[in-house]
C-alpha cells in the first residue's frame, strides 16, 4: 500500500511552547484516518503544519517523496487540500462563486474543466445545486460545511484534510456529512479527519490516532479504539 502522507517526528512550536510533539502519522492510499482528541491537544496545529501553514520539523512525505519546506503551495500543488474549522467561505458571494474560487489554483495552472468538476461536486452535495444562486452567509451550518468540502473538492485533491467538520452541527447532519466524506474514497480521495466527536469519526474512519497534549497517546484501528476501554471512558462517555 502506497504511503500518501507519512510524517515522522513531526513537531510544531508556538515560540517556546510546543503544541505537537514527535508525532508519527500515515495516511494510506484510499484510507479515511481521524485524530481524535480534547480541545487543545494539537490537532488543529498538526493538520495546519501538515499543510505548510506553519513551520514544523521533523519529516513529512508525500507518495514518499520528502517535501524539505512545507508550504501551502507545493501541498496544493500535490493534491493536498484543507477545510479549515471556521470553513472560512465568502459569505457575500454565492455557492457557485465560493466553488469557482476551489478551483482557482487548477484555473491558473491552465486547466479549464471548472464547470465539469462543478457538476461533479454537485453529484455529491445535490443540496449545493439547489442552492447555487444563493450567497453563502445565508446557508446553514450543514449546508455551510458542505460549501467548505465542496469547496475544496474543486481543486480535485487526493488528501483531503477536514478540521472539526461536525462541529456546531446536529448529530443527524454530522452523520450526513460524515458519511459524504466516507464515500469520497470511491472518487480516490483519501481523507485525514480531525474531531472531537470521537464517536462519529471512529464510525467513518479505518485508523484512528488519539492526540494529547500533542502526543500520540494511542493508535489502532478505528473499530478497534471503539472498543479500547480508555476510549470509551475519555471520549466516548456521553452520545
Ligand atoms: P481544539 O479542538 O480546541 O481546536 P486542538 O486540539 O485543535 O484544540 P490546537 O488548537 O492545535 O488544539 O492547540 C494546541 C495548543 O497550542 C494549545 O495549547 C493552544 O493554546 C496552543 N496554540 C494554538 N494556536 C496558538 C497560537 N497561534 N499561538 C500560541 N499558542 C497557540
Amino acid at each position: 500500500m502506497t504511503l500518501l502522507l507519512d510524517l515522522q517526528d513531526f513537531s510544531v512550536a508556538y515560540g517556546s511552547v510546543e503544541a505537537v510533539h514527535r508525532v508519527g502519522l500515515q495516511v494510506a492510499s484510499g484510507e479515511i484516518v481521524t485524530v481524535i482528541g480534547p480541545n487543545g491537544a494539537g490537532k488543529t496545529t498538526l493538520l495546519g503544519a501538515a499543510m505548510g501553514l506553519l513551520p514544523s520539523t521533523g519529516t513529512l512525505a508525500l507518495d514518499g517523496e520528502r517535501i524539505a519546506r512545507p508550504s501551502v503551495e507545493a501541498m496544493v500543488a500535490r493534491g493536498v487540500a484543507l477545510v479549515p474549522e471556521r470553513r472560512e467561505l465568502f459569505g457575500e458571494m454565492s455557492v457557485e462563486d465560493n466553488l469557482l474560487l476551489g478551483g482557482f489554483y487548477r484555473w491558473r495552472k491552465g486547466q479549464r474543466d471548472q464547470k465539469a468538476r462543478m457538476a461533479e461536486v454537485f453529484e455529491i452535495f445535490p443540496r449545493l445545486r439547489e442552492r447555487r444562486a444563493q450567497r453563502a452567509s445565508t446557508l446553514s451550518g450543514g449546508e455551510r460545511q458542505m460549501l467548505a468540502i465542496g469547496r475544496a473538492l474543486m481543486a480535485r485533491p487526493r488528501l483531503l484534510m477536514l478540521d472539526e467538520p461536525s462541529l456546531g452541527l446536529a448529530p443527524l447532519i454530522v452523520r450526513e456529512v460524515l458519511q459524504v466524506v466516507s464515500s469520497l474514497r470511491t472518487q480516490g480521495v483519501s481523507v485525514l479527519l480531525v474531531e472531537q466527536n470521537a464517536r462519529a469519526a471512529l464510525q467513518v474512519a479505518d485508523r484512528g490516532y488519539v492526540l494529547e497534549m500533542g502526543h500520540v497517546a494511542l493508535q489502532g484501528p478505528a473499530a478497534d479504539l471503539l472498543h479500547d476501554r480508555r476510549i470509551i471512558d475519555t471520549y466516548l462517555g456521553i452520545g
